[in-house]
C-alpha cells in the first residue's frame, strides 16, 4: 500500500486558471496512482481564499464530478500564507505527504515525482527551488535577490530561491502545527521544524492566465512580516546606532566645551541644525522599527484565529462548520 498524497492549492480569484490547473494536476495524480507511486486515496485540495469571482463554484463543480477534487472555503480573504496553512492543516488529517503549489501553474508539476521519490527515500521536507528567474521581471528578480541577502544577513535560515512549492510529511506538518504564531511566513518557519530535508530544482513558468495576486504593496508587507517574525536583529541594529551616536556625542561635548573656552560660541548653527534633523530622523525611524515589533506582539497576544473555514468538501461529504 502506497502513501497518500494531497496537493494543496490556495486560490484567490483564480477562475481563469482553475479548470486548466485542475485538469493538469488530475492527469498527473492519475498517472502516479496508476503507476502505483501513490495511494488511490490521494487527492487535490483547493483552498478558496475568499475569492470574489467564481472560484468556489468551480471547486464545488469539480468535486461533484469527481471526489479526487476536494475543497475548503475560507470565510473571507486571509492572504496566501493563511490560506495555505488552512489547507495544510486540514490535509494533514488525511494524508501521509502533502505538496503545496500555486494555482497559476507557475510551479512545474512534472517534478512532483521527484518530490515523492525524495519523500520515499526518507526526507520529511522537500523544497522546490527555482533554477533560474528568467520568467520574472527585472524588478522582481532584483528585489527578491536583495531580500534573500538581507534575510541571510539578519541571521534567518531560508532556502535560497524557494517559495512555497514544497512537500512536507505528516509529521513535519504536525511540527508546523505547534507554531502558533499569527504572523505567518511559512518559508522561514519550515526550516525551523527540523527533520531531514532535500532540494529539487525546477523551472518556474509564466503565470498561465490572469494577473498576479501579489501587488507591490502586498509584497512589501510580506517581506516585512518575514523580517519581523524571524529576526530581532533590526532592534539590535538600533541599539548599535544609539551606542555610536552616544560615543559621537561625547566627542561633540568635548568639542563644544573646548570651543566655549576659546570664545568662538557664535559659530555652529549649521552643525546644530544638522544634528536636530538627523537625530530627529533617526529617532523616528528607530521608533518606527520598534513599533513594528510591538504591533506584531499586539497581534500575537490577541491569538485571533489564523483562518475560519466556512465549508469543507472532503471525502465525498459536505461538512459545514
Ligand atoms: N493567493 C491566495 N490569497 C491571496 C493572494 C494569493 O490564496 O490573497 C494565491 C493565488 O491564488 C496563487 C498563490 O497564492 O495560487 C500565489 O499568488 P500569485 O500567483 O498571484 O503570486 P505570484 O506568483 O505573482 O508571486
Ligand atoms: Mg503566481
Amino acid at each position: 500500500m502506497k502513501d497518500i498524497l494531497y496537493l494543496v492549492i490556495p486560490c484567490y480569484n483564480e477562475e481563469e486558471v482553475l479548470k486548466e490547473t485542475a485538469k493538469r494536476v488530475f492527469e498527473k495524480i492519475n498517472i502516479m496512482i496508476k503507476n502505483n507511486i501513490i495511494s488511490n486515496e490521494s487527492k487535490i485540495l483547493f483552498v478558496n481564499d475568499g475569492s470574489k469571482d467564481k472560484t468556489w463554484s468551480i471547486i464545488e463543480d469539480l468535486h461533484s464530478r469527481n471526489n479526487v477534487f476536494s475543497g475548503i472555503n475560507l470565510s473571507r480573504n486571509r492572504g496566501h500564507q493563511n490560506a495555505l496553512l488552512a489547507g495544510l492543516m486540514i490535509a494533514k488529517e488525511f494524508a501521509d505527504m502533502i505538496i503545496s503549489l500555486d494555482a497559476d501553474l507557475q510551479d512545474d508539476i512534472n517534478v512532483i515525482d521527484k518530490f515523492v521519490e525524495q519523500y520515499y527515500s526518507g526526507s520529511d521536507i522537500v523544497y522546490g527551488v527555482r533554477c533560474s528567474r528568467e520568467t520574472d521581471t527585472f524588478f522582481k528578480r532584483t528585489t527578491a535577490l536583495a531580500f534573500y541577502k538581507l534575510m541571510k544577513n539578519l541571521g534567518v535560515d531560508m532556502v535560497y530561491n524557494h517559495a512555497d512549492y514544497r512537500l512536507m510529511s505528516k509529521r513535519a506538518l504536525e511540527g508546523l502545527d505547534q507554531f502558533k504564531e499569527v504572523n505567518l511566513f511559512l518559508r522561514g518557519m519550515v526550516p525551523l521544524i527540523g527533520y531531514k530535508y532535500s532540494i529539487v530544482e525546477y523551472e518556474r513558468h509564466e503565470r498561465f492566465a490572469g494577473e498576479s495576486k501579489y501587488p507591490l504593496k502586498k509584497m512589501i508587507a510580506f517581506a516585512l512580516d518575514g523580517i519581523t517574525s524571524l529576526s530581532v536583529k533590526p532592534i539590535r541594529i538600533i541599539t548599535g546606532i544609539g551606542f555610536t551616536i552616544f560615543l559621537l556625542s561625547i566627542l561633540a561635548l568635548i568639542y563644544s566645551i573646548a570651543v566655549n573656552f576659546l570664545g568662538n560660541t557664535i559659530t555652529g548653527w549649521t552643525s546644530l541644525t544638522i544634528s536636530i534633523w538627523m537625530l530627529g530622523g533617526i529617532q523616528l525611524l528607530c521608533i518606527g522599527v520598534i513599533g513594528e515589533y510591538i504591533g506584531k506582539i499586539y497581534c500575537e497576544t490577541k491569538k485571533r484565529p489564523r483562518f475560519i473555514i466556512s465549508d469543507k468538501l472532503i471525502k465525498n461529504e459536505i461538512k459545514n462548520t
